[in-house]
């Protein structure tokens, strides 16, 4: 199945074994590991698998929460912020800062609809610039 380019979600779902297996048999058969942080499809697909699509456009977090009330993906025995991942699969770049929904709903991870510390700090100035200092507080 690896060598067919099978996900490793689809192997550990078709063969019931563990994603450290997947990832012992890739080494024992030559094929290059997964770098730790490196973006890949896979991770995306574990992501994808935990959302579900909510009404005005925001994405409902089915997966695990951190005790700081964070969504995180746990891949290849790794957690990985699930705002990381959406905000990486919607920019194209990794986030400054910690991204955060900036919609208002519980949780969002809409790529759309996070931000990162200086898209925080741009849309504060824009809002003062248009309604006044007073209300970007
Ligand atoms: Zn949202």
């Amino acid at each position: 199945m690896l060598q067919s380019g099978a996900t490793v979600t689809d192997i550990v779902q078709t063969l019931h074994v563990s994603t450290l297996t997947v990832q012992r048999t890739r080494k024992a058969i030559g094929m290059p590991a997964h770098l730790r942080g490196r973006w890949s499809e896979s991770l995306a697909e574990a992501f994808a698998v935990r959302t579900e699509p909510a009404p005005g456009g925001h994405v409902r977090w089915t997966g695990c929460v951190s005790n700081k009330g964070m969504p995180v993906v746990s891949y290849l025995r790794t957690k990985v912020s699930a705002y990381r991942v959406a905000f990486r699969a919607h920019y194209g770049r990794d986030p400054v800062g910690l991204p955060k929904p900036g919609c208002g709903y519980p949780r969002c991870v809409a790529g759309a609809h996070l931000e990162d510390q200086p898209m925080r700090v741009r849309n504060r100035e824009t809002f003062a610039a248009i309604f006044g200092s007073e209300v970007a507080r």
